[in-house]
């Protein structure tokens, strides 16, 4: 099939977000040679030091996304709180807009995403949607989700009595059924304008216990081919209900039955998919421009087995960032540190990731739990 070409002079790429999404899409796509532009409201945004143009300012003001979306011939996110009711105008004036406002309004709120699952047959936990907090609820213990305004396992909680529910805050909010997990999976998944999709095989999550991040990502997870391949499907299924172009990372559960339900669904690159930028042929961050240029999809097969560790701040230390203890993976083959460039730490904030690739996946998953126990970020006082 033919396709417009998009290296003909610089396509202007604009990202709403400059954090290390925006900062590994850039990584990944300079050498296609395109002008990127991101817009973030804070003073060092991850991404600010690698794109032609910064714009401090906010991705949720309608009159700031206005201002910065116009000079862009594409312009896509980083994030899912976004200022969509701009970004709709942008379009109608000619800007490409990937993926579509009307798709990020879908994963933006948890109500909207659990009806939509529900309206095209996706298999996900039983639900309620609330405009506020409910008078009468199920029996414990359930889940509670935020509407909007939640990430990283904030504005999620289990209730397991009335003491943590009395806790829950008065807001728009889904109920769900609490599952019960045998594993936690991610699949990305990539459509094209042109309506190419392309899958990359599940990877597993590792969850920290109390603070709700993951951990671990390994690839490929550890799943009977039939279930992978459930997975996959679904996800393919998702991307063509949706008609995305972009990213779809879609985090699902497997059940103690075997059942496969879709938990929650992001419209852009993801966490889950950073170890593809060392353990595929093409990493999710160079197909997402693929899907939004509309050039041809790329492969995804895993080349090696691999593990990725977040990096967060350590408890205790709050203030500008110091690196500790990097030496014993920098001389590990096929170990890979990424360092955001925040200048400020905290207690869990993602500040890299630690990637290990090896032909033996046990031996991946080990190096990337020493070295995320040995590499320490503190802070300079
Ligand atoms: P976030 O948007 O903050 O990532 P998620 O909806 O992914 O929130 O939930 C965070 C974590 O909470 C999940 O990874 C899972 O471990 C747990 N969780 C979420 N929904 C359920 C559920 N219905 N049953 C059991 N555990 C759940």
């Amino acid at each position: 099939m033919d396709r417009e070409v998009p290296f003909s002079g610089k396509v202007k790429l604009g990202i709403l977000g400059g954090g290390q999404l925006g900062k590994m899409i850039i990584d990944e796509v300079m050498r296609y040679d395109i002008y990127i532009g991101v817009i973030d409201p804070s003073d060092h945004p991850p991404a600010g030091t690698y794109a032609n143009q910064t714009v401090k300012g906010s991705f949720r003001n309608y009159d700031e996304v206005m201002a910065f979306g116009k000079d862009y011939d594409v312009l896509t996110i980083e994030i899912e709180d976004v200022n969509t009711d701009a970004l709709r105008d942008l379009e109608a004036q000619g800007v490409r807009v990937y993926p579509q406002p009307a798709v990020i309004d879908i994963f933006r709120d948890k109500c909207v995403q659990k009806q939509f699952y529900a309206d095209c047959d996706i298999p996900t936990s039983d639900f309620t949607n609330y405009t506020s907090k409910p008078d009468s609820i199920p029996h414990f213990p359930f889940v509670w989700k935020a509407a909007t305004g939640g990430y990283d396992g904030k504005g999620v909680q289990v209730v397991k009595n009335q003491k943590d529910w009395g806790a829950v805050p008065n807001q728009p909010c889904v109920i769900e059924q609490l599952v019960s997990i045998h594993k936690e999976i991610g699949v990305i998944v990539h459509r094209n304008a042109a309506g190419e999709i392309a899958t990359f095989a599940p990877v597993e999550m590792e969850f920290h216990p109390t603070a709700n991040l993951v951990e671990l990502v390994f690839a490929p997870a550890d799943l009977p081919e039939n279930l992978a391949q459930k997975c996959e499907a679904i996800a393919q299924k998702l991307a063509e209900k949706t008609e995305i172009v972009g990213t779809l990372a879609v985090e699902l559960f497997i059940d103690a039955a075997g059942n496969v339900l879709v938990n929650e669904c992001a419209p852009r690159v993801h966490n889950s998919g950073h170890l593809s930028i060392e353990a595929c042929y093409t990493s999710q961050f160079e197909q997402h421009v693929r899907a939004i240029l509309n050039m041809p999809l790329g492969d995804t097969t895993l080349i090696l087995p691999a593990a990725m560790g977040n990096v967060v701040g350590e408890e205790g230390y709050t203030g500008l960032v110091k690196y500790n203890g990097a030496d014993d993976l920098l001389q590990t083959r096929g170990t890979y540190l990424h360092l955001y460039g925040k200048t400020e730490t905290r207690p869990f904030r993602k500040m890299g990731h630690i990637t290990c690739i090896d032909p033996d996946l046990d031996v991946a998953r080990e190096n990337v739990r020493n070295f995320r126990r040995n590499f320490k970020i503190t802070s300079t006082s």
